[in-house]
Protein backbone atom coordinates (compact mmCIF):
# COMPACT_ATOMS: atom_id res chain seq x y z
CA UNK A 1 0.00 0.00 0.00
CA UNK A 2 1.64 3.62 -0.87
CA UNK A 3 1.78 5.94 2.05
CA UNK A 4 -0.79 8.47 2.26
CA UNK A 5 1.43 11.98 1.88
CA UNK A 6 0.33 15.45 3.16
CA UNK A 7 0.69 18.73 2.15
CA UNK A 8 -0.33 22.41 2.07
CA UNK A 9 -2.97 23.15 -0.14
CA UNK A 10 -3.39 26.44 -1.74
CA UNK A 11 -6.59 28.16 -2.36
CA UNK A 12 -7.01 31.54 -4.61
CA UNK A 13 -9.67 33.28 -6.37
CA UNK A 14 -10.52 37.16 -6.23
CA UNK A 15 -12.16 38.28 -3.72
CA UNK A 16 -15.46 38.10 -3.73
CA UNK A 17 -15.70 34.37 -5.34
CA UNK A 18 -15.67 32.16 -2.31
CA UNK A 19 -12.24 30.69 -1.50
CA UNK A 20 -13.23 31.33 2.32
CA UNK A 21 -16.46 29.37 2.15
CA UNK A 22 -15.10 26.91 -0.25
CA UNK A 23 -11.97 26.10 2.23
CA UNK A 24 -14.63 26.26 5.31
CA UNK A 25 -16.51 23.51 3.40
CA UNK A 26 -13.22 22.05 3.46
CA UNK A 27 -11.74 22.05 6.81
CA UNK A 28 -15.79 20.81 8.12
CA UNK A 29 -15.98 17.99 5.39
CA UNK A 30 -12.77 16.99 6.35
CA UNK A 31 -10.92 16.08 10.18
CA UNK A 32 -7.46 15.77 8.76
CA UNK A 33 -7.57 19.15 6.76
CA UNK A 34 -7.07 22.65 9.12
CA UNK A 35 -7.08 26.15 8.08
CA UNK A 36 -4.02 28.29 8.10
CA UNK A 37 -4.03 31.56 10.24
CA UNK A 38 -2.15 33.98 8.51
CA UNK A 39 -0.70 37.01 10.12
CA UNK A 40 -1.95 40.78 9.04
CA UNK A 41 -1.38 44.12 9.95
CA UNK A 42 -4.71 45.44 9.11
CA UNK A 43 -7.40 46.06 12.01
CA UNK A 44 -9.70 43.26 13.18
CA UNK A 45 -13.09 43.60 12.37
CA UNK A 46 -16.01 43.10 14.26
CA UNK A 47 -16.89 39.80 13.30
CA UNK A 48 -13.25 38.54 14.07
CA UNK A 49 -11.20 37.02 16.17
CA UNK A 50 -7.57 37.25 17.37
CA UNK A 51 -5.62 33.40 16.73
CA UNK A 52 -8.76 32.10 14.78
CA UNK A 53 -9.00 34.58 11.79
CA UNK A 54 -6.27 36.23 11.93
CA UNK A 55 -2.62 37.14 14.27
CA UNK A 56 -3.20 40.54 14.09
CA UNK A 57 0.16 42.46 14.34
CA UNK A 58 2.35 45.79 14.22
CA UNK A 59 3.99 46.48 11.00
CA UNK A 60 6.82 46.47 12.96
CA UNK A 61 6.46 42.94 14.27
CA UNK A 62 5.45 41.73 10.65
CA UNK A 63 8.42 43.55 9.12
CA UNK A 64 10.44 42.01 11.88
CA UNK A 65 8.98 38.57 11.13
CA UNK A 66 9.94 38.39 7.42
CA UNK A 67 14.02 39.52 8.37
CA UNK A 68 13.89 36.10 10.41
CA UNK A 69 12.09 34.37 7.44
CA UNK A 70 9.04 33.39 9.46
CA UNK A 71 6.87 33.30 6.58
CA UNK A 72 6.73 30.84 3.67
CA UNK A 73 5.30 33.68 1.68
CA UNK A 74 3.78 37.34 2.29
CA UNK A 75 1.73 40.40 0.05
CA UNK A 76 0.78 43.05 0.44
CA UNK A 77 -2.57 44.11 -0.22
CA UNK A 78 -4.75 47.17 -0.75
CA UNK A 79 -2.30 48.45 1.71
CA UNK A 80 -1.87 45.91 4.52
CA UNK A 81 0.62 42.89 4.61
CA UNK A 82 -0.61 39.01 4.96
CA UNK A 83 1.83 35.98 5.59
CA UNK A 84 2.12 32.25 6.30
CA UNK A 85 3.55 31.01 8.99
CA UNK A 86 6.18 28.37 7.99
CA UNK A 87 6.30 26.60 11.47
CA UNK A 88 2.48 26.80 11.70
CA UNK A 89 2.54 25.00 8.02
CA UNK A 90 5.53 22.72 8.94
CA UNK A 91 4.02 21.11 12.54
CA UNK A 92 0.70 20.88 10.99
CA UNK A 93 2.31 18.42 8.18
CA UNK A 94 4.14 17.09 10.76
CA UNK A 95 1.47 15.56 12.58
CA UNK A 96 0.08 14.30 9.50
CA UNK A 97 -2.81 16.35 8.38
CA UNK A 98 -3.44 18.79 5.39
CA UNK A 99 -3.07 22.36 5.93
CA UNK A 100 -5.36 24.45 3.48
CA UNK A 101 -4.69 28.20 2.84
CA UNK A 102 -7.07 30.97 1.56
CA UNK A 103 -4.40 33.25 -0.01
CA UNK A 104 -4.33 36.26 -2.61
CA UNK A 105 -2.01 35.47 -5.96
CA UNK A 106 1.25 37.21 -5.39
CA UNK A 107 1.62 35.20 -2.36
CA UNK A 108 0.65 31.78 -3.79
CA UNK A 109 3.12 31.83 -6.18
CA UNK A 110 5.58 32.36 -3.74
CA UNK A 111 4.58 29.90 -1.22
CA UNK A 112 4.17 27.01 -4.50
CA UNK A 113 7.85 27.75 -4.99
CA UNK A 114 9.15 27.39 -1.45
CA UNK A 115 6.37 24.30 -1.46
CA UNK A 116 6.46 22.45 -4.36
CA UNK A 117 4.45 19.66 -2.56
CA UNK A 118 1.66 22.04 -2.44
CA UNK A 119 -1.63 21.30 -4.03
CA UNK A 120 -2.82 24.86 -6.06
CA UNK A 121 -6.80 25.33 -6.72
CA UNK A 122 -8.11 28.58 -8.06
CA UNK A 123 -11.89 29.28 -8.06
CA UNK A 124 -13.47 31.46 -10.53
CA UNK A 125 -16.63 33.24 -10.07
CA UNK A 126 -19.39 32.10 -12.67
CA UNK A 127 -19.03 35.25 -14.28
CA UNK A 128 -17.35 38.99 -13.45
CA UNK A 129 -21.47 40.18 -13.39
CA UNK A 130 -22.15 37.82 -10.63
CA UNK A 131 -19.10 38.28 -9.00
CA UNK A 132 -19.85 42.95 -8.62
CA UNK A 133 -23.00 41.41 -7.73
CA UNK A 134 -21.57 39.27 -4.79
CA UNK A 135 -19.15 41.90 -3.79
CA UNK A 136 -22.12 44.64 -3.76
CA UNK A 137 -24.72 42.20 -1.65
CA UNK A 138 -21.85 41.54 1.37
CA UNK A 139 -22.28 45.08 2.02
CA UNK A 140 -18.51 45.44 3.88
CA UNK A 141 -17.04 47.46 1.96
CA UNK A 142 -17.35 51.42 0.64
CA UNK A 143 -18.10 51.62 -3.32
CA UNK A 144 -14.64 52.86 -4.09
CA UNK A 145 -13.25 49.49 -2.07
CA UNK A 146 -15.23 47.30 -4.16
CA UNK A 147 -14.36 49.24 -7.69
CA UNK A 148 -10.79 48.12 -6.46
CA UNK A 149 -11.42 44.70 -5.65
CA UNK A 150 -12.82 44.08 -9.48
CA UNK A 151 -9.92 46.12 -10.77
CA UNK A 152 -7.66 43.52 -8.41
CA UNK A 153 -9.82 40.43 -9.69
CA UNK A 154 -8.70 41.35 -13.30
CA UNK A 155 -4.69 40.86 -11.95
CA UNK A 156 -5.51 37.92 -10.05
CA UNK A 157 -7.40 35.81 -13.01
CA UNK A 158 -4.42 36.67 -14.98
CA UNK A 159 -2.52 34.50 -12.42
CA UNK A 160 -4.86 31.53 -12.64
CA UNK A 161 -1.88 29.97 -14.79
CA UNK A 162 -0.19 29.17 -12.08
CA UNK A 163 -2.54 26.65 -10.66
CA UNK A 164 -2.67 22.99 -10.41
CA UNK A 165 -6.67 23.01 -11.05
CA UNK A 166 -9.57 25.60 -11.86
CA UNK A 167 -12.89 25.10 -10.75
CA UNK A 168 -16.07 28.07 -11.25
CA UNK A 169 -17.69 28.36 -8.14
CA UNK A 170 -21.52 27.78 -8.50
CA UNK A 171 -22.51 26.20 -5.62
CA UNK A 172 -20.24 25.49 -2.62
CA UNK A 173 -21.20 22.19 -1.83
CA UNK A 174 -20.31 20.48 -5.12
CA UNK A 175 -17.08 23.18 -5.54
CA UNK A 176 -15.99 21.58 -1.86
CA UNK A 177 -16.65 18.24 -3.16
CA UNK A 178 -14.68 18.19 -6.02
CA UNK A 179 -11.38 19.85 -4.05
CA UNK A 180 -12.10 16.86 -1.30
CA UNK A 181 -11.66 14.40 -4.46
CA UNK A 182 -8.62 15.84 -5.73
CA UNK A 183 -7.20 16.32 -2.13
CA UNK A 184 -6.81 12.84 -1.52
CA UNK A 185 -6.23 11.71 -5.05
CA UNK A 186 -2.76 13.43 -4.69
CA UNK A 187 -2.62 12.00 -1.46
CA UNK A 188 -2.58 8.70 -2.89
CA UNK A 189 -0.07 9.55 -5.83
CA UNK A 190 -2.66 9.27 -8.43
CA UNK A 191 -3.51 11.74 -11.06
CA UNK A 192 -5.54 14.65 -10.07
CA UNK A 193 -6.54 15.48 -13.68
CA UNK A 194 -8.79 12.70 -13.99
P1 LIG B 1 -9.03 40.20 4.10
O1 LIG B 1 -8.37 41.46 4.59
O2 LIG B 1 -10.28 40.50 3.33
O3 LIG B 1 -9.24 39.20 5.20
O4 LIG B 1 -8.02 39.52 3.06
C1 LIG B 1 -7.53 40.22 1.96
C2 LIG B 1 -6.83 39.27 1.01
O5 LIG B 1 -5.64 38.75 1.61
C3 LIG B 1 -7.68 38.05 0.65
O6 LIG B 1 -7.51 37.81 -0.75
C4 LIG B 1 -7.08 36.96 1.47
O7 LIG B 1 -7.28 35.69 0.92
C5 LIG B 1 -5.62 37.35 1.43
N1 LIG B 1 -4.82 36.71 2.49
C6 LIG B 1 -5.20 36.32 3.72
N2 LIG B 1 -4.17 35.76 4.38
C7 LIG B 1 -3.12 35.79 3.53
C8 LIG B 1 -1.76 35.34 3.62
O8 LIG B 1 -1.29 34.80 4.62
N3 LIG B 1 -0.98 35.56 2.54
C9 LIG B 1 -1.43 36.16 1.41
N4 LIG B 1 -0.57 36.29 0.40
N5 LIG B 1 -2.69 36.59 1.29
C10 LIG B 1 -3.52 36.40 2.33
Amino acid sequence: MTQKKYFPIIVSSPSGAGKNSVCDAVVEKCSDVEYSVSYTTRAIRRTEEEGVDYFFVSEDRFKKMIREDAFLEWAKYLGHYYGTSRKIVEDTISRNMFIILAIETKGAVQFMKNRPDALSIFIFPPSMKELERRLRNRKTDAPDVIETRLDNAKHEIADCIYYDRFIINDDIDRVSDEVIKWIYKKSEGKDIYG
